[in-house]
């Protein structure tokens, strides 16, 4: 049996992840008529394979403050939204071998420091204080930030989509949007596998997909898609609560403890792009054994008990696309999150909502304008990349 969908909404938002559900509750929190369309079901793509993962060590001033708002809002989630989500703010350590610039970690701290983050460099002496299992003798020190958190991203999701509805969004899962129709540069409808939507607005949150949606309206938008993947050992017996989340700069190497196990990942450059979801530990295993030995060895002497993959959406500088494409009325978008658009969700929902109604964003978003990318891209690259 088919889902009844309606004839025509204020807004259709294009995709089901943390960034659509988001969305879909500040603008029906602000009145205006609003349809999602998830093609699969709720935070089945990028945000239910996310670790949580919820910074305030930034390195840009955009997303220093849109990192801020996401823990001050998954900090009291459990309450606002009746949903727990398993809020914890056990840190992030990024430890620095001699190869990572220490100029510019103590220009990321002092930066972090004018926008209220209390993040410090630390001697290899204090490292094991806070992450026990590290090889502190491979680093020359680390950036601590205490005030980083993590939560799980698929009860936040529910808990956004829950106050969405109640606020009048009506959210449709297992529905494909398979095309937009533009008559004279104005949107007019949505089509979806499951009948045509008639609206003047499209809100593109289709995550590492958004550049199929947008190519919907003739838009190459510039996210690439590349696997990540993620294993996780076996429950450990007698185990200490260590929530932090540890990171080796130089390899992108890091784990977190999980109750009674450890997740442990790597982005492997030798990656091709591509939407491949499949784990296969068949070259990537060895690469991230061969991390994990110098940066924790031992940790995966506990065995490993499972591995999975999910999506990052990279931009050319690692930094999401907020913003309207210029070429079509309407057609807003958010996406290219880049491995940390779960820590951005509250922060994107509240965003596209004041772009929608023509008001000044809460945080001043132009940087992110996807038009940063028109021509030949040589800016600079965000510097921790995980
Ligand atoms: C292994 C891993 C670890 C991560 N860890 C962290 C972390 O610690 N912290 C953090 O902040 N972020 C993390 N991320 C990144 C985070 O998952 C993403 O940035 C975030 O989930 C993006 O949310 P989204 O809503 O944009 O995308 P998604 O969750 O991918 O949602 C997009 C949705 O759009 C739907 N869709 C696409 N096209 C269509 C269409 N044509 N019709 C209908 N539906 C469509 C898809 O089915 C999908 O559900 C991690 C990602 C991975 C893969």
């Amino acid at each position: 049996m088919g889902m009844e969908i309606p004839e025509r909404a204020d807004v259709v938002v294009v995709g089901g992840g943390i960034i659509g559900v988001s969305v879909a509750y500040h603008l029906a929190k602000a009145g205006v008529d609003v349809v999602l369309v998830e093609r699969g079901a709720l935070a089945s793509g990028s945000t239910g394979k996310a670790l949580g993962g919820i910074r305030a060590s930034f390195n840009h001033p955009v997303n220093l403050q849109m990192g801020k708002y996401g823990r001050e809002v998954y900090g009291r989630f459990a309450e606002v939204f009746d949903q727990p989500i398993n809020y914890v703010a056990g840190g992030y350590l990024y430890l620095m071998d001699e190869t990572v610039p220490m100029d510019h970690m103590e220009a990321a701290v002092s930066l972090q420091a004018e926008y209220g983050v209390n993040s410090r460099i630390i001697d290899p002496s204090e490292i094991n204080a806070i992450s026990p299992i590290v090889n502190a003798n491979a680093f020359v020190a680390a950036l601590w930030s205490p005030d980083d958190a993590k939560a799980e991203p698929e009860p936040a999701t529910q808990g956004y989509a829950r106050a969405a509805r109640s606020a009048g969004a009506l959210l449709l899962t297992h529905i494909d949007v398979i095309g937009i129709d533009v008559d004279d540069g104005l949107l007019r409808s949505v089509t979806t596998s499951a009948g045509a939507i008639d609206t003047e607005c499209v809100v593109n949150c289709g995550g590492a997909w958004a550049p199929e949606v947008a190519r919907m309206i003739g838009w190459d938008m510039p996210i690439i898609p590349y696997r990540r993947q993620v294993v996780t050992t076996v429950d450990m017996t007698d185990v200490q609560p260590h929530e932090t989340l540890t990171i080796d700069l130089a390899t992108s190497f890091y784990f977190h403890q999980e109750k009674q196990k450890f997740t442990v990942g790597y982005s492997d450059p030798l990656e091709a792009p591509g939407y491949q979801l499949a784990y296969d530990p068949t070259e990537w295993l060895p690469r991230m054994l061969e991390k994990a030995e110098r940066a924790a060895p031992g940790l995966l002497d506990l065995g490993i008990q499972s591995g999975y993959a999910g999506l990052y959406a990279i931009t050319p500088d690692h930094n999401q696309l907020i913003g309207e494409y210029r070429g079509v009325s309407r057609f807003l978008y958010a996406a290219g999150f880049s491995g940390h658009g779960f820590q951005m969700g509250p922060a994107t929902g509240k965003i596209i909502t004041s772009l929608y109604l023509g008001r000044q964003p809460f945080i001043d978003v132009s940087s992110l304008d996807a038009a940063r990318f028109d021509g030949e891209y040589t800016g600079a690259r965000e510097a921790f990349i995980v």
